[in-house]
């Protein structure tokens, strides 16, 4: 996508402090597959829930810095990762207030924080976090935590270095937020909560809402899509999906991400529609 440049006045950033080891230092995935599963397994999705309920103690928030406009535009222009990633956060908060706006609803948007994990493990509002859970969002502090360096495996694991790949793992997570502002995400834990035995098939819906409400954002910026931006985000999107992370070895009713197909069509659903009513009739059943 031909994203704008970042403006730090429209978006929050900071690290959750500590020093990275650099890019790609050490890092590589030397041991193969068995890594890339781990580490994938957790794509797009430690459960919050989940973190909070294994960890105890420390739910303060993590960030006692408050950046300045000079920190943010040191942090967003540290590496090529970093800008992308403000570029689109940017654009998601552009995207997401007018369609609040034009829902009536402009009053109850708020954004998101977007935090690079530079440290090896840090404090969230969700418990403690480690660089090797790959992208998340935390509903509690309300922040996007993200290691940049998780787009190289994402790189092998789809196949592709193309930005709509990161690009996707982004409004993923963004989608995790404006869940949490509607209140989809809360229905849909408290469904959770009254029905055990759907948890998992509960969380493949909210997951897959997600993937369509990424999707709405890039279908709503249509003019800034490159050719060949579908393409990476679907193969992106199959190579997370729980099928093929877990190599056909976990039956489907333990899947919570969906499967490659699913998350392909929720993708190009959001996508080709623009549309996030329509993620929310076709992809959303409550009961
Ligand atoms: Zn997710």
């Amino acid at each position: 996508m031909r994203l704008n440049p970042f403006d730090t006045n429209k978006i929050n950033v900071g690290t959750t402090g500590g020093r990275s080891g650099g890019m790609g230092g050490g890092g590589k995935l030397g041991c193969g597959g068995i890594v890339v599963v781990l580490i994938g397994a957790l794509v797009f999705g430690a459960d919050p829930a989940q973190m909070i309920g294994s960890m105890q103690g420390s739910p303060s928030g993590s960030s006692q810095t408050v950046s300045s406009s000079e920190d943010e535009q040191a942090i967003c222009t540290s590496n090529a990762y970093a800008q992308e990633s403000c570029n689109a956060l940017t654009s998601l908060n552009q995207t997401w207030q007018a369609r609040f706006d034009e829902a009536g609803l402009g009053d109850q948007f708020r954004d998101p924080r977007l935090e690079f994990a530079t440290a090896q493990q840090f404090n969230t509002g969700c418990g403690t976090g480690s660089v090797g859970m790959g992208p998340f969002y935390c509903p509690a502090d309300e922040t996007m935590y993200i290691d940049v360096q998780f787009y190289d495996q994402l790189a092998q694991m789809s196949g592709n270095g193309g930005d709509f790949a990161r690009l996707y793992v982004v409004a993923h997570e963004y989608a995790h937020h404006i869940q949490t502002v509607t209140g989809i995400s809360g229905q849909i834990r408290s469904a959770q909560q009254q029905n055990p035995r759907q948890a998992n098939q509960l969380s493949v819906m909210m997951e897959l809402h997600a993937d369509c409400y990424a999707g709405v954002w890039a279908g709503r910026n249509r003019n800034l899509i490159e050719p060949g931006d579908l393409e990476e985000g679907m193969q992106a999107a199959a190579a997370i999906g729980d099928d093929n992370l877990t190599g056909g070895r976990v039956s489907a009713e333990n899947f919570t991400h969906g499967t490659s197909q699913q998350r392909m069509a929720a993708l190009r659903l959001g996508m080709e529609t623009g549309d996030d009513d329509r993620c929310d009739s076709e992809i959303l059943q409550m009961r």
